[in-house]
């Protein structure tokens, strides 16, 4: 049966965290989906001359943005100590949006270690976890396990390193880790399970 709503299960065109292990090769580059949504006003939230901050298009919780830079960044591997000043804006911009959104809800910005779409782009996610395209175990870790970077600690990476270089061996074990309130540490066997639990714990600053 064909999936409905705004997260629908057969969508073609997201990644690897997204849960595709087709083989069959896109009809169209869906790993770029990014720039395209750079360019789309229902998702624009914030555009200058060095960024664009776009609601992300498979939230996976209350509120979800990426800010991206305007020069083309493929991903963090493509850093160079030229950008310590963009990557630091994109943090300050980041922190802007929470500011204009909700300023008593919990959120984190970050990076995906592997990510599944192209050009640079910084998470900025609220910690409810909850929408209902949180799906599945691979969602939940990548952004409650060490494969989720935060920004200040990608930023100090690269003033200190002068490049970002993640060790790509040990993530893809993080995706697969059993399932564990991001608060508490509890453990569930289900997602329904967990995304019931997460709703105990109180999000906000206060
Ligand atoms: P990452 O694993 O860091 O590459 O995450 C990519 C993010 O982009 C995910 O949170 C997706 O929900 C989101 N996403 C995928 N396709 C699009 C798109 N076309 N427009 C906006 N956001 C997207
Ligand atoms: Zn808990």
């Amino acid at each position: 049966m064909a999936a409905s709503g705004p997260c629908g299960s057969k969508r073609k065109n997201e990644s690897s965290v997204e849960g595709s292990s087709s083989n069959k090769k896109p009809a169209f580059a869906w790993n770029k989906g990014l720039l395209a949504s750079m360019d789309d006003p229902e998702l624009q939230e914030y555009v200058d001359e060095r960024v664009v901050i776009i609601k992300d298009k498979y939230p996976k919780a209350k509120h979800h943005f990426l800010v991206l830079p305007k020069e083309n960044i493929p991903n963090l591997k493509s850093l160079k100590p030229s950008h310590l000043d963009l990557l630091k804006y994109l943090h300050k911009k980041g922190k802007e949006i929470i500011h204009r959104t909700d300023e008593t809800l919990k959120f984190r910005l970050g990076y995906h270690a592997i990510p599944s779409m192209s050009h640079l782009h910084l998470h900025v996610i609220s910690q409810d976890f909850d929408s209902p395209c949180l799906k599945n175990k691979k969602h939940w870790n990548s952004f409650t396990t060490e494969y989720f970077f935060d920004s200040k600690d990608i930023i100090n990476m690269l003033k200190d390193e002068g490049k970002v270089q993640l060790d790509s061996s040990k993530f893809q074990e993080m995706l697969k880790r059993n399932l564990r309130c991001h608060v508490c540490r509890k453990e569930f066997s289900t997602m329904p399970a967990l995304k019931t639990h997460i709703k105990v714990h109180n999000y906000r600053i206060t």
